[in-house]
């Protein structure tokens, strides 16, 4: 590809100001870049044996709300989180329900194509906050990635309870205590917030939007399809899509540019419950903050800066809950948790700068650590590497999050400002070498396989 037509997925002035500009982008992929490496996963052995007229629906659905993508394309949103065509979305979601088995899945499934038709209301919410659902089907106008539309776009998924993943859950919730206790040590200030429900699943069907490129991992409902302030909170995490990202795109990066005192290896046992753990500690680290916390002053000062800031601390104080409380209980080595996390920072930088302020978050803190010396970019036969050992990391961490609870959660917007001026790709020096080399392989990202969805069993009568 020539120089002219070739995007530079790593330019953060430039994309940073295109941000969230892509409401007329129809490819499949984006961001915008050279090329894509795509690995596959197929959802048909996590789909449930409900029949083929199940799956015939699921596949009425996926047109149903590709249709509507289109739509929306074309037209536009005919009123906040509403279908310019609800009906045949709602009459496909009631369709599915017929085929649950559960009598709670069934019921949740009606009231959320209700909600299609006829919008949400607090009696549709109250009741679902309620239930246990096994088999869960959503669909709406669901969050995309911030950077590129910030309103919702028409999706659909369908995931199913994922016990073994949930185990992790339930015991890491255990330790409550611990956890507030640990944050005190940090910063005596520092304090825990209730965190909502957090339900570790399979996905097993994705439409629309969502099954764009990049692949989210989790959803936060009803927020995500528009609803604020709703009590009925819920995280849906799909820990095998998480699983895929991780086998195809960090592990391979961290193989290639990371030398720490363990080996990311995510299809090791001893990894089983990192990638859980890791996604929930980062939830839980949405929820720390101090008696005087208000980003209110960032938002209006710099709405990215501060949506990059709270992903930052997410990720910080929650991989120290990880490393520094959960750890220990499940028998899981402090280096395995920060070769997780590291392996991860370089699959959110890869992505690029200034498309997702997580990404950007992840380049702050990479670069924080080399600023630090807590990793060093060092040069090997076949190019640069992040080297470093795994408890400097963690004392990194641990004055990343002293500088966060002082700067970003004190309330304030121009120490929190300074932090990301200072540390964040627009300084971009300290990871320039890693970064040239990282734009010279192609983006990334995974591709969903349904085709079971239109199979013989699925077409016989
Ligand atoms: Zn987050």
């Amino acid at each position: 590809m020539s120089d002219e037509l070739s995007v530079n997925r790593f330019d953060y002035e430039a994309n940073l100001r295109r941000a969230g500009s892509y409401r007329d982008h129809r490819s499949a992929f984006w961001p915008p870049t050279d090329g894509y490496e795509v690995s596959f996963l197929d959802l048909a052995g996590d789909t449930p044996d409900f029949g083929g007229a199940f799956l015939r629906s699921l596949a009425v659905l996926k047109d149903e709300i590709e249709a509507e993508w289109k739509r929306v394309k074309d037209k536009g949103v005919p009123a906040r989180r509403r279908f310019n065509a609800p009906r045949p979305v709602a009459e496909a979601m009631r369709e599915i329900a017929e085929h649950l088995p559960g009598a709670a899945d069934r019921r949740a499934l009606t009231l959320r194509a209700r909600a299609v038709q006829d919008g949400y209301n607090d009696d549709i919410l109250r009741e679902l906050a309620g239930m246990e659902e096994e088999f869960t089907v959503v669909a709406g106008q669901v969050s995309t990635w911030y950077g590129k539309e910030v309103k919702g776009l028409p999706t659909a998924f369908a995931c199913r309870a994922d016990e073994h993943r949930q185990s992790f859950v339930s015991q890491a919730l255990r330790a409550e205590e611990d956890v507030a206790a640990h944050l005190r040590r940090l910063h005596a200030d520092l304090r825990l917030g209730r965190l909502p429900a957090f339900g570790a699943a399979r996905l097993f069907f994705m439409a629309g939007e969502g099954n764009l490129h990049p692949k989210h991992i989790a959803y936060f409902l009803p927020e995500d399809e528009g609803v604020k302030y709703s009590p009925f909170k819920k995280t849906y995490y799909f820990g095998n899509t998480h699983q895929a990202l991780l086998e195809s795109i960090s592990a391979p990066l961290a193989a290639r540019f990371l030398r720490v005192d363990a080996e990311f290896d995510p299809a090791a046992e001893r990894f089983a419950a990192i990638p859980t753990l890791g996604v929930l500690s980062h939830e839980l680290g949405h929820f720390v903050h101090r008696p005087a916390t208000d980003f209110k002053e960032l938002n209006a000062q710099d709405r990215w800066a501060s949506v990059v800031l709270q992903e930052i601390a997410a990720d910080v104080f929650g991989i120290l809950i990880l490393a520094e409380v959960w750890a220990e209980r499940f028998g899981i080595a402090q280096a395995d948790v920060i070769a997780y996390y590291l392996a991860e920072c370089l699959r959110y930088v890869d992505r690029g700068l200034g498309h997702f302020p997580d990404s950007d978050g992840m380049f702050l803190q990479l670069s924080y650590f080399v600023q630090l010396d807590a990793l060093t970019v060092k040069e090997e036969r076949h190019g640069r590497v992040l080297a470093g050992d795994s408890q400097v990391v963690l004392a990194g961490l641990r004055s990343l999050a002293r500088v966060l609870a002082d700067a970003l959660l004190a309330g304030k917007a121009e120490p929190a400002a300074a932090l990301h001026r200072t540390f964040g790709p627009a300084a971009p020096a300290p990871l320039r070498p890693l970064i040239e080399e990282l734009r010279r392989l192609p983006s990334k990202s995974v591709e969903y396989i349904q085709e079971h969805l239109y199979s013989p069993a699925a077409s016989a009568a």
